[in-house]
């Protein structure tokens, strides 16, 4: 021991060593036990082992140098604080060995109750219970047996894996034995009985008798709580939340208080404001004469808190001046266990509590009013997710709903519609026009039709990252994943819940935000947050706690914002929507739609142009009808930037597909028809078939290839724009090159558009600039040349994805996205987040290389990522000028962008 060097490592801590900052270390609940106990709450004493001891203990599969020592030293410690031995025969110290992690994981490690009680210490107990307090004799002995039955039953469940059933099966024996239901119903000598049955049991399962040294049952305990860490429902859980999986748990053990020694004692929960709304006032459930897991087992009917203040003045009024105390050191909403031991009030456990995303904005809100946060916090304290949430139409719930299953929010959303169990079934009825709901055990990619057809998705197995839950997301459509109360039955086309069978051809009703499960048709109504934003529900003037807070909170986030917020919207009425909710100009207005419809003719017209003169007719009659559309965009949103795409997709996806025109061809032929046309479509579509059209003749290649296309276009948006000028409106168009990769592409277009734009504008004052798509990966790599020859870059973070990894959106979101996420290649698909590291990098490399080149590069993105929150934080680092994202997610986008500003360290003046 002399030549001992090295000082021991600290593994444990007391809780008056430990503080809430300290969670990476003693975890969420053993920093904020230490954090009250600085406080000078009452919170009964006891010490942590650190998530280090865990992680070694889990990386050797043994307790580290040290640690058994420690361990001892503050033992002896808490017995001479409270007096009292750990399972001392007379008088016994009695102690709680809790899991906890850094981040919450609700239920998913273990707990052991009362350790520290034998045979004798059982007796010892039972003679203070029921001296110290005078109670009768009897008082003392049931509560001291009904502590060792629980350790028993809790011993061998979670040390030595006892099955739990068991235990129930000898509890409920005693019970009918005894003719009740309630557990108070049976004495001390029942739950004597108990406890022969459920050493039996111990036995019987372990080889081994019940142990009786208090230290050994500590140190056991101990080290199961460690290896719940890999239990194999905590792994899931963290690989469905993304915890990462080498935190390890730390291990508080806590002097015992007892809620079961009587009327006079109990336990209970509670929150500081309500969860779900974040109205101010008390929360929470009491039960008298219970230990704390009696709450949360729902074994009796708790009573709502308010009640305490009759059974209990002193305690109750205690409680809340905690609570208020609470509050306002962690200044947020928190949620707390406490136990009342015969009138002495002890605090268990606090944390910043979890909360829905209507009392995130509320609760916020409230705080700055109070005067606790600012609004930088309060801002920092919401989330785009969460605005998002509630930005989706949702159930009206009233009371005759309740949900039969709860399974995975997986995608977001309130889905109503018939019961359908095969994806050609769901297809057939989305077909005549009815809403379906596909239920599966799971689905794979064969389900992608029925998925696409269907309102809303339902699986019984399965998280955040199966098949079902990815593609639906990617799909924005409404999905539960994972309703394991569900017992699918394909080929019988039912399935059945809570007793109901409910049949192909029913109807159920999903939110996909809660994971809840109705049966029959749940009302939906629009979300009050949108019509906020769509302007008919005015801040000011309305009772709405919610509205308020986003309003304000929102208004906040647009004064801090560097980047701006722009829309891809192609239509006026698109345009419309979006600059009511924030947009402050068009990002990425496609004109492909611009040749659908009618105008298809048209376009086949410009493809099958043989003799002279056809191609320039068919352009010309486009042009006016292109015009109009620009005109259109244009006046709604004056003033303000529209950047145009010129046309972007294969000219053949305009055609009819193949198939379909070679049987056309054959049918009238047959008929003996004229098929000179269909022929020639036919011809034009072999020929201008591509094996992979996702690489082919797009773009800026088409621009090159079609003589007038680009050049129409370019004159129909320099006519629009003089027009509107001449109109005493505002225009600001800037023309956009889809997939360049090479300068000498982006010059050949700029050198024609020069011309023409020049010649339409004269001196009209109107402004055109010329920029381009960076969306290749060559273009990113060579971005200082191409700077030379545009006004700004915007990045398709789409296309740039696809080409960056290699592989296409539509072909592998349905057949192994799943797979990747559940094997954690991706963390998250990388079309819905932005792959920092690699595609990012692109990003960030023609963004700094554009701007070396060309000080002042106007720079944007108009891939979907521009309403990702995590991306638009990633843009703000960048020093994009702004993001430009789909009408719905201008307001997440907004909020999100004045986020990055606050979480990068405050203002940023740029
Ligand atoms: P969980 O994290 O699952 O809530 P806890 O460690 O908080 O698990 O413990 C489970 C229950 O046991 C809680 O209700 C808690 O209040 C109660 N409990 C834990 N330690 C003690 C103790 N020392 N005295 C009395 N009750 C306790
Ligand atoms: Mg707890
Ligand atoms: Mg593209």
């Amino acid at each position: 021991m002399a030549a001992q060097e090295t000082v021991d490592h600290k593994y444990v801590y007391d809780f008056s060593e430990g503080n809430k900052d300290l969670k990476d270390l003693l975890g969420g609940k053993g920093a904020n036990l230490a954090e009250m106990t600085n406080l000078g709450l009452p919170v009964p004493p006891g010490f942590t082992i650190t998530t280090e001891a865990c992680q070694a203990y889990l990386a050797t599969g043994r307790e580290p140098d040290g640690l058994a020592g420690q361990i001892e030293e503050h033992l002896e410690a808490l017995e001479r604080a409270m007096g009292k031995r750990l399972g001392d025969p007379q008088d016994p110290l009695l102690v709680s060995v809790r899991s906890g992690a850094k981040f919450s994981m609700p239920g998913m490690m273990e707990t052991v109750l009362n350790v520290g009680l034998n045979d004798q210490s059982v007796v010892g107990l039972s003679a203070q219970a029921s001296g110290s307090a005078g109670q009768a004799a009897s008082g003392g002995d049931r509560f001291a047996w009904d502590s060792y039955r629980r350790l028993i039953q809790m011993f061998g469940k979670t040390v030595c894996e006892v099955p739990g059933e068991e235990f129930e099966h000898a509890l409920d024996e005693a019970k009918r034995a005894k003719g009740t239901h309630n557990d108070l119903d049976l004495d001390a000598d029942d739950l004597r009985g108990l406890v022969d049955a459920y050493k039996k049991i111990f036995l019987k399962h372990t080889g081994r008798e019940f142990p009786q040294q208090p230290r050994e049952q500590l140190d056991l305990a101990i080290r199961a709580v460690f290896e719940s860490w890999n239990a194999e429902r905590a792994v899931l859980y963290r690989r469905q939340e993304r915890i990462p999986a080498d935190l390890g748990t730390a291990v508080n053990v806590v002097t015992m208080v007892f809620g079961n020694l009587g009327p006079d004692s109990g336990t209970g929960v509670a929150f500081t404001r309500d969860p779900a709304s974040g109205a101010q006032g008390i929360y929470g459930d009491y039960l008298a004469n219970a230990q704390g897991e009696d709450v949360v087992a729902g074994i009796r009917n708790t009573v709502p808190l308010q009640e305490l203040e009759q059974l209990d003045k002193a305690s109750y009024d205690e409680l809340l001046g905690i609570m208020a105390r609470l509050e306002e050191h962690y200044k947020d909403l928190c949620d707390i266990e406490f136990t009342i031991e015969r009138g002495k009030l002890w605090m268990l456990q606090t944390r910043v509590g979890k909360r829905t995303a209507a009392a995130a904005f509320v609760i916020a809100g409230q705080l700055v009013d109070e005067g606790l946060i600012d609004l930088d916090e309060a801002l920092h304290r919401v989330n785009g997710a969460q605005l998002a949430q509630l930005m989706f139409p949702r159930f009206q719930l009233d009371h005759e709903f309740q949900p039969v299953a709860k399974g995975i929010g997986a995608s977001p959303g309130a889905a109503s519609g018939t019961v359908v169990f095969t994806s050609a079934r769901a297809v057939e009825l989305a077909a005549e026009g009815e809403s379906v709901i596909l239920v599966r055990r799971e689905t794979n990619p064969d389900d992608l039709n029925g998925m696409i057809a269907a309102k809303g998705i339902l699986t019984s197995r399965g998280g955040k990252t199966s098949h079902a839950a990815v593609v639906a997301r990617g799909m924005g459509k409404t999905c539960v994943s994972g309703a394991d109360e569900i017992e699918v039955n394909v080929p019988a086309k039912r399935f059945i819940v809570a007793g109901q069978t409910v049949n192909e051809g029913d109807v159920v009703s999903i939110d996909g935000t809660t994971g809840k499960v109705y049966l029959g048709e749940v009302p939906v109504m629009p979300s009050e947050v949108v019509q906020y934003f769509e302007g008919s529900l005015d801040p000011e003037h309305i009772d709405n706690a919610l509205v308020r807070a986003v309003h304000r909170i929102m208004t906040h986030a647009d004064g801090k914002r560097r980047l701006a917020v722009r829309t891809n919207a192609d239509t006026g009425a698109d345009a419309a929507r979006a600059r009511r909710f924030g947009a402050e100009g068009i990002g990425l207005c496609r004109t492909e739609h611009m040749f659908l419809g009618e105008r298809r003719e048209l376009v086949e017209r410009l493809i099958l142009a043989r003799a002279e003169g056809e191609r320039e007719a068919a352009l010309a009659a486009l042009l006016p009808l292109q015009r109009a559309d620009f005109e259109e965009i244009f006046r709604e949103m004056d003033g303000l930037p529209v950047t145009v795409r010129l046309i972007d997709p294969p000219l053949h996806e305009f055609l009819p597909p193949l198939e379909q025109l070679a049987v056309n061809v054959a049918v009238a032929q047959e008929r003996g028809e004229d098929v000179a046309k269909e022929e020639a479509l036919l011809a034009a579509v072999r020929r201008m078939h591509e094996e992979n059209p996702m690489l082919g003749l797009r773009g800026v290649r088409l621009g090159l290839v079609i003589p007038g296309l680009f050049a129409m276009q370019v004159r129909a948006i320099a006519e629009a724009a003089v027009g509107c000028a001449r109109n005493g409106g505002v225009a600001k168009p800037e023309i956009m090159v889809p997939l360049v990769g090479a300068v000498q592409e982006l010059e050949t277009v700029r050198a024609e558009a020069e011309k023409i734009i020049a010649e339409v504008v004269g001196d009209s004052g109107v402004e055109v600039l010329i920029g381009t798509m960076i969306e290749v990966p060559r273009a990113a790599l060579t971005a200082g040349q191409i700077a030379e020859a545009a006004e700004f870059f915007s990045f398709g973070t789409n296309d740039l994805t696809q080409m960056g990894w290699g592989f296409s959106r539509d072909d592998v979101e349905g057949a192994f996205f799943w797979r990747y996420l559940e094997l954690g290649i991706f963390g998250i698909s990388p079309f819905e987040s932005i792959d920092r590291d690699g595609v990012g990098r692109l990003v960030r490399i023609a963004a700094e290389e554009g701007r070396a080149a060309r000080p002042g590069l106007k720079l944007g993105i108009c891939g979907e990522h521009g309403g990702d929150p995590d991306s638009v934080h990633f843009f703000h680092e960048v020093g994009l000028d702004y993001v430009s994202c789909s009408p719905f997610r201008v307001p997440v986008a907004r909020l999100e962008a004045g986020r990055a500003v606050v979480e990068s360290g405050g203002s940023d003046s740029r």
